[in-house]
């Protein structure tokens, strides 16, 4: 799998922001500092889009990505 796909795969997880509670796609969300994920409506200047922390860290490392490869 490339990273390309990976990226995709990975944006298509659904998450809950946890300060609304509603359920939003990754890719449509920002990552937070503790490692949460917020939505449009709940994110803050601090933290990163998904366009820009999916290319910062290394998604094949993520092993809940490799499981359901198959
Ligand atoms: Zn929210």
């Amino acid at each position: 799998m490339d990273v390309e796909a990976l990226r995709a795969k990975f944006g298509k997880r659904i998450q809950r922001c946890p300060s609304c509670y509603v359920a939003y796609y990754i890719k449509d969300m920002w990552l937070a500092e503790d490692g949460s994920f917020f939505c449009e409506h709940c994110k803050s200047d601090e933290m990163f889009h998904f366009d820009d922390f999916s290319r910062a860290i290394d998604l094949s490392q993520l092993p809940s990505l490799k499981d359901d490869d198959a």
